[in-house]
């Protein structure tokens, strides 16, 4: 028996993978023209209705929802039509009905969708981030650095769809020959969170899609219109039709629909632990009529700790502690929450780090010159707002930042005296909150670092060899980072994702990612 067994299109060469250069700066040439007039071009789309997309078409309902621009909460980026059981439900059995296609699709063909979606949204890479400043209050150069994940996300999983589509010889025994090859788990949903409202919708999307897995997507209600890019991308590239479904609605009303039926094979999930740890358990139940065990693949939340030691170069540590919790308004899963400084520098570091703090300025992300910008609705301003209270309470604050009236904006604060007692030493807050540590010496800092239920991302900053290789032993999380920032990490070189109550071990933009959409199967002959 040979390999020629399974039938195999034409070999597809694709050049080798190369990440999607990250944003070049507010003052490059091309920025400065392309990104001002990207802005303007979408703000005269503003307030349009976005039907669902299910099975090939497109289908409005009658309930919407209306996204709106967090700096500006009374300007209507998009009405979102709104699935409810029925829709979900139209949504599935499209996906089921494109399986029995889809699913024997050769690999290297269904890669190549992929690169065609990723040409596509190369060449809309301003329209795409100038949506995202409006509609999630992202920064230009975080919009666009998500963008080019989602690109990265497309062009990657390509590749190594085709790596893995390859059927492996297994040797023979016996004189019988082995070969074992991957197929689909079946019909995947995608619940994706709207911090990355497009690349890590994408990514999910993507995986599902090109391992031969058709997909329901339902992006966050928060990100809706972002989400919508999608089925842009998706419809141009002449996906089949059923292969991708969009299906914005509540998580609240149709999420237990879509994680409990039976019709689904695998579920694909990043955001909150809360969320996450609901999925898994609904997930977990397998009533009769129920074809094949769910599998969950899952990211969560994170409590990020940048360690300080006696040692280290302060100009990148403040640059790159203030970016790490405030970036993006600290509403990424792996922005630094807790900051643990080691004594011996504490009382010099910590007052040169909240007087950068001070510099930095709040405003509309509209305006590249502001450092930070709104957070993302009006739940997320009560919840932060809440920490920032409790911050008065289990801490001393130190900077506590003023704000646009108009808008969902926060302060930004940063507060010392807190532990890992504490519930700001524990809880993700999800926004611009920086809470101090004290740590005796570089032992405690990392103890203090580890005690956390969560395990995503981390930094140390030092100069002590001994001390850096300790870090990569004991400072237990799925990216660390060595004297840099602890956000940003890219597809391919720095796959991402953590692991106790920071998800389940996938990683994403990782070698490994797409097995957890397949099953293998070996097939032996004399
Ligand atoms: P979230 O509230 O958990 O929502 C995520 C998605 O789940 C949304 O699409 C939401 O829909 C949906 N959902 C809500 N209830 C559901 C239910 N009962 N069943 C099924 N789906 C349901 O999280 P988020 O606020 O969007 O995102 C922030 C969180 O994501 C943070 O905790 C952050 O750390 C985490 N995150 C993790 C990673 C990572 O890679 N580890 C990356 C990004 C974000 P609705 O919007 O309609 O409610």
């Amino acid at each position: 028996m040979t390999r020629s067994r399974i039938p195999s299109a034409s070999p597809v060469d694709l050049p080798p993978f190369v990440n999607e250069p990250i944003f070049p700066g507010p003052d490059d040439p091309r920025v400065r023209q392309a990104f001002p007039l990207a802005i303007a071009q979408v703000r005269k789309q503003l307030g349009r209705t976005y039907p669902l997309y299910i099975d090939g078409r497109d289908i409005t309902t009658a309930a919407t929802l209306d996204s709106v621009n967090p700096a500006d909460p009374d300007q209507v980026v998009g009405k979102v039509c709104q699935a409810g059981t029925r829709e979900a439900e139209m949504a599935l059995d499209a996906a089921e009905r494109a399986l029995l296609t889809w699913r024997d699709v050769d690999p290297s063909q269904r890669a190549l969708y992929l690169v065609k979606a990723a040409g596509i949204a190369r060449n809309r890479i301003f329209q795409y981030s100038a949506w995202q400043v409006l509609e999630e209050g992202k920064q230009w150069a975080q919009a666009y650095n998500d963008v080019a994940e989602g690109i990265d996300f497309l062009e990657y999983y390509a590749r190594e769809m085709i790596r893995l589509g390859a059927p492996q010889d297994m040797g023979s025994y016996a004189d019988e020959s082995n070969f074992c090859f991957y197929q689909p788990k079946g019909v995947a949903v995608v619940i994706a969170p709207w911090n990355f409202p497009f690349a890590i919708g994408c990514g999910m999307c993507a995986a599902a899609i090109v391992t031969g897995n058709p997909v329901v997507f339902k992006p966050s209600s928060q990100s809706s219109v972002v989400g919508h890019h999608l089925v842009e991308v998706f419809r141009e590239v002449g996906l089949p039709d059923g292969v991708f479904n969009y299906v914005p609605g509540p998580g609240s009303q149709i999420g237990d629909l879509l994680v409990d039926s039976p019709k689904v094979a695998v579920i694909a999930f990043t955001g909150s632990m809360s969320v996450g740890l609901r999925i898994i358990e609904r997930a977990g139940r397998t009533p009769e009529n129920q074809a094949s065990v769910k599998k969950v693949i899952c990211e969560m939340g994170g409590k990020n700790a940048i360690i300080l030691d006696e040692e280290f170069d302060e100009e990148a540590a403040i640059r790159d502690v203030l970016y790490s919790a405030f970036g993006y308004q600290g509403q990424k899963c792996s922005a630094c929450s807790r900051l643990i400084v080691v004594d011996k520098v504490y009382d010099r570091f910590v007052p040169k780090l909240v007087a950068a703090a001070r510099k930095l300025r709040i405003g509309s992300a509209e305006d590249p010159g502001n450092y930070m910008g709104p957070v993302i609705d009006a739940k997320a301003q009560r919840t932060i707002m809440q920490y920032i209270d409790l911050a008065a309470t289990e801490g001393t604050v130190l900077y506590r930042s003023e704000v646009p009236a108009k808008g969902y904006y926060v302060p930004l604060t940063i507060v010392e005296g807190i532990t890992p007692q504490k519930r700001l030493g524990q809880e993700e807050v999800f926004g611009p909150v920086l809470s101090i540590m004290r740590a005796k010496d570089f032992d405690e800092a990392l103890r203090w670092a580890n005690s956390t239920r969560f395990a995503l991302t981390g930094a140390v900053f030092s100069r002590n060899e001994d001390h850096l290789d300790t870090a990569v032993r004991q400072f237990r999380v799925g990216n660390l980072y060595l004297n840099r920032a602890n956000v940003g990490a890219l597809v391919r070189v720095q796959p991402f994702g953590g692991f106790k109550m920071s998800g389940a071990g996938t990683k994403a933009g990782g070698p490994d990612y797409l097995l957890h959409f397949m099953d293998p199967r070996c097939v032996t002959e004399p």
